[in-house]
């Protein structure tokens, strides 16, 4: 089996109904793209989004999801939820939730298997501080970090991995190729299942570096912050991993 070209849009605490044009928008780039195209909006515009995906080549995806069926757990929704909204992915684990709900890799490993249950495909996201890059530890932290967040039941191992250098998300920075390359087959070589697993990178992707990041071996699509609530930045960015036209038959 081999991999797809993934392109995932995270709005964050971004969009509103008004922002739901975007969709029709991007609808003609994705339906010749040589790859899936997910977005993933807030929870509150999901059904919506869901509904403007209808007929096209995009899917959509929440950002986040606790990891019990239901219950008493204020403000949270659970990854049944999500799918019943028309979600196909859940972002898990993203250094926003990290830092500011103190996400554990081990809550992040319950929020997978949550998902898994539910029927939705986790993108589950590592990566390293500015820190640890500098000292010489990005690969040792990433390493730990899928350790603890893998879920455990092997045998419906659907999922994506996010690489999102903590110090690229929403600053500009882009990681080096070479330490893009690197890192990704360094993730690659640990998972279950090496060669279906689908890697993307996350960090300050635009239109301008895409293809250079898409173009590497290792990286099999982009989760992008800033760059997907603009339709047009998005839709460069998605063409920037070839049209379906281009693939030679
Ligand atoms: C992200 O939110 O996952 C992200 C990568 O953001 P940005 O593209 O803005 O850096």
């Amino acid at each position: 089996m081999t991999r797809r070209t993934l392109i995932a849009g995270n709005w964050k605490m971004n969009g509103s109904v008004a922002a739901l044009g975007f969709f029709d928008a991007v609808a003609p780039v994705a339906k010749e793209a040589d790859a899936d195209i997910l977005i993933c909006p807030p929870a509150t515009l999901l059904a919506q989004a869901a509904s403007a995906c209808t007929g096209s080549e995009m899917r959509v995806g929440g950002q986040d999801c606790h990891a019990a069926v239901s219950g008493a757990h204020t403000g949270d929704v659970s990854a049944a939820m999500l799918r019943e909204a028309g979600a196909s992915h859940v972002i898990l684990g993203h250094s926003e939730r990290r830092a500011d709900h103190g996400e554990s890799d081990a809550l992040v490993r319950a929020k997978a298997e949550a998902a898994l249950q539910a029927g939705l495909v986790p993108v589950i996201c590592v990566g390293e501080s500015r820190e640890e890059r500098e000292a010489g530890r990005a690969i040792e932290v990433v390493a730990s970090q899928l350790a603890a967040s893998l879920p455990e039941n092997p045998d419906r191992m659907t999922l994506v991995i996010a690489y999102e250098p903590v110090w690229a998300i929403g600053t500009g920075l882009t990681a080096s190729v070479e330490d893009v390359a690197a890192m990704h087959e360094a993730i690659r070589e640990r998972l279950p299942e090496p060669l279906t697993t689908c890697i993307l990178y996350g960090g300050s992707v635009k239109p301008g570096n895409a293809k250079d990041l898409l173009s590497l071996d290792d990286v099999d699509g982009a989760l992008v912050g800033g760059a997907s609530l603009k339709s047009t930045d998005f839709s460069a960015i998605i063409e920037a991993a070839g049209r379906k036209s281009e693939l030679v038959r």
